[in-house]
């Protein structure tokens, strides 16, 4: 009999989806091992600069997987796997862990680091273990809890705004530091903005990238800097790459900045030469 159109699409589309699904079920397994091993994953950390002094003010931890079959992984290709089966949390239990220890490390070698951000998912931010999970292991590792920030996507902070200001609202009350990711692409409400008990916004790189040809990016960057200013909030500018770009944003009254402008995500290592001399000022 004559093939239907859903048949054909049947057809077309299965070996396809069959590939995808067991693709995702062999990352999650191959996920679920490398946390075991914990030999695959790694945090590179991007310095975030002042502007004014070239002084490393901040790191953002960002995870890496060396993957075995794969080669190096970007979190965009596993985060959201990790969070679609439910290894999210452990995955973010040992990006927090990792991080921690790595601020016990400069301290033992008489580093004074600077803060370091972890960025956490969504289901992480609002599920129900995250406040012992950070507390224990800020205790684990003798981590000053100022010396942590965490980083939340805009999008994340207003699924549950309401939520979402009592969990900031204890982390505060613990010391750690809060910052809003990708600000700006996040439709936010205003008006929680002002009730969030944060302390920097990070402003999407994706206003950040065409700032020097896009005369809307330009004054949507302008606007949400003035705004965070007035509401006494840091802007850190996400994703310079260019001088002009940097200029620009200074003129607009942001202080700090992170991009591959000063430093591409790097191994911790690598992280000393920033921590202990400045950058160039540009
Ligand atoms: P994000 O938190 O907004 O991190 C900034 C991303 O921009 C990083 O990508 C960084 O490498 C990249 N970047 C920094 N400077 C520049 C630049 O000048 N130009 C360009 N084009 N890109 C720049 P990455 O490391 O691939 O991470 C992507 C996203 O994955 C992160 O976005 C964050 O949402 C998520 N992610 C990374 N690590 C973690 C983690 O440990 N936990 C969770 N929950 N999410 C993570
Ligand atoms: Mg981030
Ligand atoms: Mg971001
Ligand atoms: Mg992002």
């Amino acid at each position: 009999c004559a093939p239907t159109d859903t048949d054909q699409i049947y057809a077309f589309y299965s070996p396809l989806l069959s590939d995808q699904i067991r693709e995702r079920l062999l990352l999650e397994s191959e996920l679920r091992e490398a946390l075991k091993t914990d030999d695959q994953l790694i945090l590179h950390y991007q310095p975030q600069v002042d502007i004014a002094t070239g002084r490393t003010v901040g790191l953002e931890a960002l995870v890496r997987w060396r993957h075995p079959r794969l080669d190096w992984l970007s979190p965009a290709r596993f985060i959201p796997q990790a969070e679609a089966c439910g290894l999210m949390v452990p995955l973010g239990r040992w990006v927090m862990r990792s991080a921690c220890r790595q601020l016990s490390l400069w301290k033992a070698q008489g580093l004074s680091a600077p803060t370091v951000s972890v960025n956490l998912s969504a289901g992480q931010f609002s599920g129900p273990s995250l406040i012992d999970d950070v507390d224990t292991t800020l205790r684990e590792f003798s981590v000053e809890p100022s010396l942590l920030e965490l980083e939340l996507t805009e999008s994340a902070s207003m699924r549950d705004p309401e939520l979402s200001i009592s969990i900031m609202e204890q982390l505060r009350g613990m010391g750690i530091k809060i910052a809003i990711d990708d600000f700006g692409t996040g439709y936010s409400n205003l008006s929680y903005l002002k009730r969030f008990p944060v302390d920097r916004l990070k402003l999407d790189q994706a206003f950040v990238r065409d700032i020097m040809t896009d005369a809307d990016d330009l004054a949507i960057s302008r606007a949400i800097v003035a705004m965070a200013l007035q509401l006494r909030l840091e802007v850190v500018a996400e994703g310079v790459e260019t001088r002009e770009q940097l200029r620009m944003l200074a003129n607009a009254g942001c202080r700090t900045v992170q991009g591959y402008l000063y430093s591409r995500p790097v191994a911790a290592e690598h992280c000393l030469p920033f921590m202990q001399t400045p950058f160039p000022i540009y």
